[in-house]
């Protein structure tokens, strides 16, 4: 694919992304809080009015630093010739760089990013060190939001598309949380076009759910194990090619240190702190330098 039509395709993303956290956000303002509040259902407004809130920013918030900061180029480093020689920097056969362990030349950016992971369209940018933190936050926040947005909302998907038939009604116990189909029933006419947004928007956080979540899920595997993405692949690859039957991976310190490495603290209130509250990471070092298990 072309450069300028991959980042045709990439902003695409980014695009879809953003309609799809204020498609949700429009029928919670335009119908569910509304109707929560006028009908005096007090209780889930309020928990829905924090919850979803908070869900809402974190997701924004962290989609933001992803996209916005920089994932930690290494020509924007100025590291002398001798600390190089002495942390075992390789030159890049890409762009010619020199490079610490860890780092890897992105084929989109064409440049080489410290600790690097994977280029991710929908963020259009590196996952790198400087922004690994946001996007794996990001992906957390986003597959919590797309199943609440598809928990709380599937009432009106139930509503618009399926009010009539036998199976929904048996899930009803299941898939509702609150008693308010017959009062949506009571006070909304449902047209056509009502109805394809309900069923896009519905069929949309289900797929960006188990999208995100799987892309979660592995993300959070190889954080657990102290690999990326291409330190994974590049494992894979020598384990095909040669006798070599076990993964190597240097960085794995186990779980929990390598978790904490990952979040840059070992503190439970700075990590929850970290976890619920969207501020910008502060990378404590430039990257270049990581402990290996083989490291005395
Ligand atoms: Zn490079
Ligand atoms: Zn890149």
């Amino acid at each position: 694919m072309s450069g300028v039509a991959r980042q045709a395709l990439e902003k695409l993303c980014v695009i879809i992304t953003i309609v799809l956290v204020y498609e949700n956000a429009l029928v919670f303002y335009q119908h569910l809080f509304p109707y929560w509040w006028s009908h005096g259902f007090y209780r889930q407004f309020f928990f829905n009015l924090i919850v979803g809130h908070w869900l809402v920013i974190n997701t924004v918030m962290h989609y933001y630093f992803g996209i916005t900061k920089s994932p930690g180029f290494v020509a924007d480093l100025k590291i002398e010739k001798s600390t190089q020689d002495a942390l075992g920097y390789t030159k890049c056969l890409k762009c010619g760089v020199m490079k610490p362990p860890r780092a890897h030349h992105c084929k989109v950016c064409q440049k080489c990013v410290v600790r690097y992971d994977h280029h991710c369209p929908w963020i259009n940018n590196c996952v790198g060190y400087q922004n690994h933190v946001h996007f794996l936050l990001f992906c957390i926040y986003m597959a919590m939001i797309a199943a609440y947005a598809t928990i709380v909302g599937q009432q009106e998907f139930q509503l618009v598309m399926f009010h009539d038939q036998i199976l929904f009604r048996l899930l009803d116990p299941i898939l509702r949380p609150y008693d308010i189909t017959m009062a949506i029933l009571e006070h909304e006419t449902i047209g056509p076009i009502t109805g394809v947004l309900t069923l896009f928007l519905f069929l949309a956080n289900l797929v960006a759910m188990g999208l995100v979540l799987s892309l979660t899920i592995w993300q959070m595997s190889l954080i657990t194990k102290g690999q990326t993405c291409v330190e994974e692949k590049i494992d894979k690859s020598i384990m095909i090619n040669s006798v070599q039957q076990k993964q190597e991976r240097p960085y794995d310190l186990g779980c929990k240190l390598n978790w904490t490495t990952f979040f840059e603290t070992n503190r439970i209130s700075a990590l929850l702190i970290r976890l619920l509250i969207p501020f910008p990471f502060q990378p404590t070092h430039d990257g270049t330098k990581w402990i290996s298990k083989y490291d005395k």
